[in-house]
């Protein structure tokens, strides 16, 4: 047997990868690659972020292992995790890596598939809807807008140690600016982020559970946003997004939520309440 045909041979008896995003939470979000993934996989190993509704979609034969990661709470290492996905993939098996949004955007997709590649474990990525993308459609926000908005920067508030943002970078560049794990940075956002030069009235929302049917919107100006999350009690998972483009929300609106808490939180100035 040639050399090739032999790596061939060996490649077919290791099993293989797919990185596959799931959105961020809506199951008709889902990509037909991704729902055919889920669907045809020996095994599906995903994350606290893949909703209720999606896991409802995982055939009930096959085996599903849970290793998310939620903040505070034991959770599986991102090396326990490696050593699972090489375990399968070793025994010859068709792993379904699912994450919530893409796996590329803040999801260590990237990790893991160096991790993967490195030991000769083929690897293909099925991409997702990303929470920025999705839960500001589903907010009624366009990220950009003629006139109010040339760009948009995708920010994480999350740091292993230190946190390392250009605020003034982010504020000079007049983009919206989304920032993904930012609950517990919302005072540190607003401040910097005057600090940095934005008006102190820049409309924020903060999005809770998007696309999914406890979706919550809140909007208010970014000297609010801390006092927003804490006296909305805003949980994770949530999306912070600055911008102008936000002042669009209430007219672009088109998500059936309980309208009467958005208008609420959009209308009165809830410092005030
Ligand atoms: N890979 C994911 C992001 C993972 S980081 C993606 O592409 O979307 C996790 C953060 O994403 C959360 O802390 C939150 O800020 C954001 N997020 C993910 N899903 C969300 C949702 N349904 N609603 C609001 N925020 C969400």
């Amino acid at each position: 047997m040639s050399i090739s045909r032999f790596k061939q041979k060996q490649q077919r008896s290791l099993g293989q990868v797919s990185l596959v995003g799931a959105g961020p939470g809506d199951p008709d979000l889902l990509t037909i690659k991704a729902l055919r993934s889920i669907e045809t996989s020996d095994v599906i190993i995903f994350d606290n972020l893949v909703s209720e509704r999606i896991r409802a979609l995982f055939p009930k034969g096959s085996e599903a292992i849970y290793v998310g990661k939620i903040k505070g709470a034991h959770s599986s290492t991102q090396d326990e995790i490696n050593r699972l996905l090489l375990k399968k993939a070793k025994q010859g098996l068709n792993v379904c890596r699912l994450k919530g949004g893409d796996a590329f955007v803040f999801g260590r997709g990237g990790e893991e598939m160096l991790m993967l590649k490195s030991a000769g474990i083929h690897v293909d990525i099925i991409p997702g809807i990303t929470a920025g993308a999705g839960c500001s459609s589903y907010a009624g926000i366009p990220l950009t807008h003629r006139g109010l908005s040339q760009g948009c920067t995708f920010v994480t508030a999350h740091a292993e140690k230190t946190l390392d943002i250009k605020w003034q970078a982010l504020a000079n560049l007049n983009h919206t600016l989304v920032f993904y794990m930012g609950l517990s940075k919302a005072q540190l956002i607003e401040t910097e982020l005057q600090q940095a030069g934005l008006a102190s009235n820049t409309p924020v929302a903060l999005i809770e559970n998007g696309c999914c049917p406890d979706q919550r919107v809140i909007t208010g100006t970014l000297t609010e946003l801390n006092a927003l999350v804490v006296e909305q009690q805003v949980k994770s998972p949530a999306l912070i997004i600055v911008g102008e483009v936000v002042s669009l929300s209430e007219q672009l609106q088109w998500v059936e939520m309980n309208t009467s808490v958005y208008e609420k939180i959009t209308h009165s100035a809830v410092l005030s309440a």
